[in-house]
């Protein structure tokens, strides 16, 4: 089944376009043209949001898991299609979108049992206490509510998962929110075939039409236009450091400020222990090389930095990562922009002081080859060009004296979405030392494992301390990811009569 765009904007139930087209840029195949979004838009997607609100924020979460359920139906109806038209505006392979396509309706369907389960609204009562002295206690209820219509980002590197019905939509829906999607440049048509599947839902469903639109890109002024809007309550976003700060800036700033979830990205540092590094060196060096260059390093998880003590050992770990990295073929990049990025980015660390250059790569116009980089801790102290993300295959090793210098590593990175340990049993001491140092700088920590691979369940934070995330109490992956979009509401004394069914 093939899909053909006709580049339209979903604006609660309608497809509309505008005169003004971007066209898109796939990485093969055919570009099409693409209804640039405004602001008028944005106004009206955001003021039908708010009329859903007042019936889609009171759907029952039966009703609201039977939607979920419909737009994952809805998304594996086009399975096909989707695969074809993702694979070709982001050049990733066809493997990767399926697998994408499951962990989208997997997320969908698990946020769906999540509310059936009712754990997620944190019910407390504190009884009435009529006869307390000197003052008697009312009667306490407190639960979760939904907080009305949020803005979706998604990401460029997840056209999928983290897109349109992404993780961030299904929470959103998932608490009662509704959603305006600001699609993504990178992927307009995926993002149109994915709408068309939450379009059937709604109908299915006999939900109200307004509780999802799309708002196509192609202007700066959509995105600003949309967090500015005074009906939005929340923003769930995933892209770039710059953009998100921009983003975030003008949240804070609106009249009325709101919450800016954004997922900004990481260097994700492993710390490669002593004991670890003299038995297994040259597996982690090879393990680490997969991992930097899978899908051209285009996660945020990827494990950019690598820590380890100076010696032999050290070495034998650093040579089969460049071995194996110097094997590794050129990708295909997101954008030309991303393209662009990583070339530049990796040209950038290779001028700093002190940094030796273990693999370089020559890039094509949207493919990438990997990087590998050497630095002394010395030099990587307090150079803080050395720690910022390069959206790609690039490592860095960065090589401490001793143990003592390799804590002082670890002091000095900014908030990171995961970080690692490559530990044996010997290396306990060093890393009960570290843990609580990686512990404040994370999200996650992991030990003997590679971050990449994101699980989507009720334990997982994909999130951490700035720059890592926006919001260091809040993960946008998993079930806990839905609370960005609640508030907790106390009801006092109010009768059983008119209290919410899901507190009486
Ligand atoms: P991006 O440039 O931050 O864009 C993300 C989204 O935000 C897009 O829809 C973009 O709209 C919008 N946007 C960005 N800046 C804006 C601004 N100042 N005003 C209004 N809207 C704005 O991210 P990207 O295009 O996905 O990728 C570029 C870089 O992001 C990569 O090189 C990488 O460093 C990083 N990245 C990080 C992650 C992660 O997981 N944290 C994932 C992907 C990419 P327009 O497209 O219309 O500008």
């Amino acid at each position: 089944m093939t899909f053909t765009p006709h580049g339209k904007h979903l604006i609660a139930g309608e497809w509309i376009g505008t005169e003004e087209t971007f066209l898109s840029a796939p990485a093969h195949g055919t570009a099409h043209a693409f209804s640039v979004g405004s602001p008028e838009l944005v106004d009206a997607a955001a003021r039908a949001a708010e009329e859903a609100f007042w019936t889609y924020g009171y759907t029952t979460r039966a009703e609201r898991a039977a939607f979920l359920n419909a737009i994952a139906d809805e998304i594996e109806a086009r399975a096909e299609a989707i695969t074809e038209i993702g694979t070709s505006e982001t050049g990733l392979p066809v493997a990767r979108l399926q697998g994408e396509r499951g962990r989208t309706t997997g997320q969908l369907r698990l946020f769906a049992e999540h509310i059936l389960n009712g754990a997620y609204l944190d019910r407390r009562h504190d009884v009435a206490l009529p006869d307390r002295a000197p003052l008697p206690r009312p009667d306490l209820r407190m639960m979760q509510r939904p907080i009305g219509p949020v803005a979706v980002f998604g990401a460029s590197n997840f056209p999928l998962a983290f897109s349109t019905a992404g993780g961030d939509t299904a929470a959103a829906l998932a608490a009662g929110c509704p959603v305006v999607v600001k699609g993504h440049g990178a992927h307009p048509g995926t993002g149109e075939i994915v709408a068309e599947a939450i379009h059937a839902a709604i109908e299915k469903c006999g939900m109200p039409k307004g509780v999802f639109s799309l708002v196509q890109g192609g202007n700066r002024r959509v995105g600003e236009a949309l967090v500015q809007h005074p009906l939005i309550k929340a923003v769930g976003f995933t892209g770039s450091l710059g953009g998100g700060r921009a983003l975030f800036d003008l949240c804070a700033q609106r009249p009325e400020p709101i919450p800016f979830f954004g997922e900004l990205g990481a260097v994700n540092p492993m710390f490669m222990l002593p004991q670890a590094i003299a038995r297994r060196g040259a597996e982690l060096g090879r393990g680490w090389a997969g991992s930097l260059a899978m899908g051209a390093g285009q996660f945020c998880t990827n494990p950019g930095i690598a820590v380890v003590i100076a010696g032999p050992e050290a070495d034998a770990f650093v040579e089969a990562a460049r071995a194996a990295l110097s094997e590794t073929g050129a990708q295909v990049m997101l954008t030309d922009g991303i393209a662009q990025a990583y070339s530049k980015g990796a040209a950038v660390i290779g001028e700093q002081a002190g940094v030796q250059t273990l693999i370089t790569s020559m890039c094509d116009r949207r493919e990438a080859k990997p990087f590998l980089f050497r630095v002394a801790a010395e030099d990587w102290l307090g150079n803080h060009a050395l720690s910022e993300e390069v959206f790609g295959p690039l490592g860095l090793v960065v090589v401490a004296r001793d143990a003592d210098e390799m804590d002082r590593v670890a002091r000095s990175f900014v908030g990171q979405l995961t970080t690692t340990l490559h530990m044996d049993d010997d290396d306990a001491a060093l890393a009960r030392r570290l843990l609580p140092v990686l512990e404040r700088m994370a999200g996650r920590v992991l030990a003997n494992g590679f971050p990449t691979g994101v699980e989507v369940c009720d334990a997982m934070v994909h999130g951490g301390p700035y720059p890592a995330s926006t919001n260091f109490g809040a993960t946008s992956v998993g079930t806990l990811s839905i609370r960005r979009f609640l508030r907790p509401v106390c009801y006092q004394n109010l009768p059983a009569a008119i209290l919410p069914a899901d507190l009486a």
